[in-house]
């Protein structure tokens, strides 16, 4: 099972092994483990689009793993490293993330070998739009088949894009809009879902953090307060992860690795205004308030209590996995550890919260944001007023009592605003991302507790899903 220290192994060959560790504790038919394991098609696009006076062909994938359950689920990546491999890799992903938070899809996921930054909006539009109408026209985005939604280099302006040309595709679809996720809000997204997968990562950390004996094999004590955190990648996940776990949780964001190299703090980053800055200047170098270190990926290496690699896969791989000195390492992005420094981080102690888990907070909100669309309403536009008039007869009944009494009492302002206010989408929506992540992480400790051969997260997260997977092949008849 283990790798050989001079051969790392590709993406797709890592999932593959991680895999086989789960499955090899597991008792599944002949031939239902390859079933599983396999992914089902893999289609390859070349279109060209007219762009600056001359035709550029594009090469895109869009791959379904696993179609136990329909629609197929997972996002569309726009990065020059796009490749057969890694968009396999990524949609086994999906299959084993969707069934652990029980989310109802099977697992797909999409790429396009383009990097955004070197064109225009308007070529963009058009770029995207032609990849959309080649996967559409064959059901392989669809409300019903196969739901996109963002990943790497993507965001809610191509899923507009996106939405809008399979609208125009399919004019009489009343479920048009349900083709995709991650959408703005106002064609058709849902609040929260941009910050989804950031947030998941918060809660994620957080029920670790509630379960000393589970944090008691990473080394570690107390609470997230002045937890030294270093993230690499201030993008959609690792920004929002960042900000939320230092502005709600009181952690020190000590480290920042971004394309251009690394800042380190050993009091805390502010992440609002590092953003800001990478937003202006295009990197982090320059940045006042925190030393700048030019070769990034060095600080994967620092002291730090959690590690939390946000940016891409393989990031941490046998050339640097025994000098991480991490003690937990949540993989917000998918695949940042191999399956070789996997089983070198296994032997050191180190805890990993696994990929298919920590960063399931996205295909979450996607699922709510599906929902939405199907059901063609908000969601709390029925129940929040009355739930606002059923806590304000409480109120009026408690204020009544303590006059009539005479009681010397009076419920504080700020309780009143908060116990008055229904809840709203945003409200919902996180409150139902945080149950999810909650209930999830408890599946797969229990696992991880329950089993002595059972010695990593990530193992324990394979053999739950793995476990759901197998069940509804069976109910199917397979
Ligand atoms: P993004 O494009 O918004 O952000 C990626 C960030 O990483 C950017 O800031 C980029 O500059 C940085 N980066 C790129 N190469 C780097 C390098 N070599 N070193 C350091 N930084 C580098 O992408 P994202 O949506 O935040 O996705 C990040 C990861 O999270 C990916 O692995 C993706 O598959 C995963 N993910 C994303 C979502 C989602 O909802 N967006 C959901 C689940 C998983």
């Amino acid at each position: 099972m283990n790798v050989h220290a001079n051969k790392e192994p590709s993406f797709r060959e890592s999932v593959d092994l991680m895999f086989n560790r789960a499955v090899a504790l597991m008792d599944l038919p002949p031939g239902l483990e390859e079933k599983i394991r396999v992914c089902n098609a893999t289609y390859t696009v070349r279109f060209g689009v007219r762009l600056r006076g001359q035709i550029q062909t594009f090469v895109g994938y869009r791959s379904v793993h696993s179609e136990h359950m329909e629609p197929v689920k997972g996002g569309i990546r726009y990065s020059m490293a796009v490749n057969q491999d890694e968009v396999e890799a990524l949609a086994a992903l999906m299959t084993y993330k969707c069934a652990l938070v029980e989310a109802p899809f099977g697992g797909s996921k999409g790429g396009l070998c383009v990097d955004p930054r070197q064109y225009e909006e308007y070529e963009l539009e058009m770029i995207t739009r032609r990849f959309a109408y080649e996967l559409a026209k064959r059901d392989l985005i669809h409300p019903s088949q196969n739901v996109p939604a963002p990943d790497m280099g993507t965001g809610e302006r191509e899923m507009a894009w996106i939405a809008d040309q399979y609208a125009r595709m399919n004019t009489t679809d009343i479920n048009a809009r349900a083709c995709v996720t991650g959408k703005p809000p106002h064609a058709g997204g849902i609040q929260g879902r941009v910050e989804a997968t950031g947030r998941g990562v918060q809660y994620a950390l957080q029920e670790f953090f509630r379960h000393p004996e589970d944090m008691e094999k990473a080394g570690l004590t107390g609470t997230l307060e002045g937890k030294r955190i270093v993230v690499q990648g201030l993008g959609n996940v690792g920004y929002h992860a960042a900000k939320f776990l230092s502005e709600e949780d009181g952690a020190l964001i000590t480290g920042i690795i971004e394309r251009d190299g690394a800042l380190v703090s050993d009091k805390g980053l502010d992440v609002e205004a590092v953003h800001a800055w990478i937003g202006n200047h295009g990197g982090v170098k320059g940045f006042a308030d925190a030393k700048y270190v030019e070769n990034g990926a060095k600080v994967l290496e620092a002291e730090c209590d959690v590690l939390i690699p946000a940016a891409l896969e393989g990031v941490i791989n046998m050339t640097n996995a025994q000098r991480v000195k991490a003690p937990l390492i949540i993989e917000a992005a998918n695949g940042p550890v191999t399956a070789g420094a996997d089983d070198v981080l296994r032997e050191k102690g180190c805890v990993i919260i696994p990929d298919m888990y920590a960063n399931a907070g996205g295909v979450t909100v996607s699922y709510f944001e599906w929902v939405k669309n199907l059901s063609h309403i908000r969601f709390g536009r029925m129940g929040r007023r009355q739930e606002e008039a059923r806590h304000q007869l409480i109120v009026s009944e408690l204020e009544r009592l303590s006059r009539d009494k005479d009681l010397d009492w009076t419920l504080s302002p700020d309780f009143k605003q908060k116990y008055l206010r229904g809840a709203g989408e945003l409200e919902l929506v996180r409150s139902g991302l945080e149950d999810t992540m909650r209930t999830a992480y408890q599946a797969m400790a229990e696992v991880w507790r329950a089993r002595d051969e059972v010695t990593d997260l990530r193992t324990a997260a394979y053999l739950v899903s793995i476990d759901r997977v197998a069940t509804s092949y069976r109910a199917k008849g397979l």
